[in-house]
């Protein structure tokens, strides 16, 4: 399959297709050897395209769905020899990236693709990929904190966007609650910093949504792979 060299820079996640194009423009791109500045120049699999004297990686695109379990940290690799998500990908034969992060302490549904171009659409904020969280807090939210948090709250300097906030369970015995918190960004932390806003401690967490997709079928440490039909709704 022949492809334009933009897209295919574009999707070794190195650039934008925009970036891609002035990169092209600007010489730094060479098709088997030959500088090539002419815009919409495509390229098959076999030829191999350098940048900047970096050669692009160009395997198959696979995106998985993976129920990331409590006490696994969403990196590649961890200097303190912690358990991470690419563990549980170990056999497959591709370099697969989490699609932003999960707090170690944290569970639910995390993505892991080798698709660059796919995962910086996803994780750009214009994107407004929509998540839903579950979380365990202390304490009992009253109205106005619940009026709050739908609002946006201050962390730091940063105000939260708008924010679906659903009670879920009290327990009045325990002081707890479980609530489901929709929000659209994915700043470090947010919604335990969200809760912390209004004055409650997060003891549980996990992402039960990301866009469309759910856990169904999966339990904790299981993936399955996204369908062409499930990756293009994502885009
Ligand atoms: N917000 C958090 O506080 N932690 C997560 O892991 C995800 C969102």
């Amino acid at each position: 399959m022949q492809e334009r060299l933009q897209k295919v820079i574009a999707q070794a996640g190195i650039a934008s297709r925009r970036e891609a194009e002035k990169m092209i423009l600007a010489g730094r791109v060479r098709v088997d050897g030959q500088v090539v500045t002419k815009l919409g120049t495509k390229v098959s699999s076999i030829e191999q395209v350098v940048v900047d004297d970096h050669p692009i990686e160009r395997e198959s695109h696979h995106t998985f769905l993976f129920y990331k379990p409590r006490g696994v940290i969403s990196t590649v690799k961890d200097d303190k020899g912690r358990k991470t998500v690419a563990d549980y990908f170990a056999d497959l034969p591709y370099r697969l990236y989490p699609v932003g992060r999960l707090d170690y302490d944290t569970s639910g549904l995390l993505l892991m693709t080798n698709d660059g171009e796919l995962a910086n659409l996803l994780m750009h904020p214009r994107n407004e990929v929509n998540k839903v969280y579950v979380a365990k807090i202390k304490g009992i939210l009253q109205p106005d904190e619940i009026k709050a948090l739908k609002k946006g709250v201050k962390i730091g300097r940063y105000q939260t966007k708008p924010a679906q906030v659903k009670v879920l369970k009290t327990n009045p015995r325990a002081q707890t609650q479980i609530v489901q918190l929709t929000i659209h960004e994915g700043h470090y932390h947010q919604v335990k910093n969200m809760f912390k806003a209004v004055n409650h401690l997060v003891e549980k967490l996990s992402r039960e949504r990301y866009a469309f997709l759910d856990l169904q079928g999966l339990t904790s440490g299981q993936y399955r792979e996204l369908s062409h039909k499930e990756v293009d709704r994502l885009k």
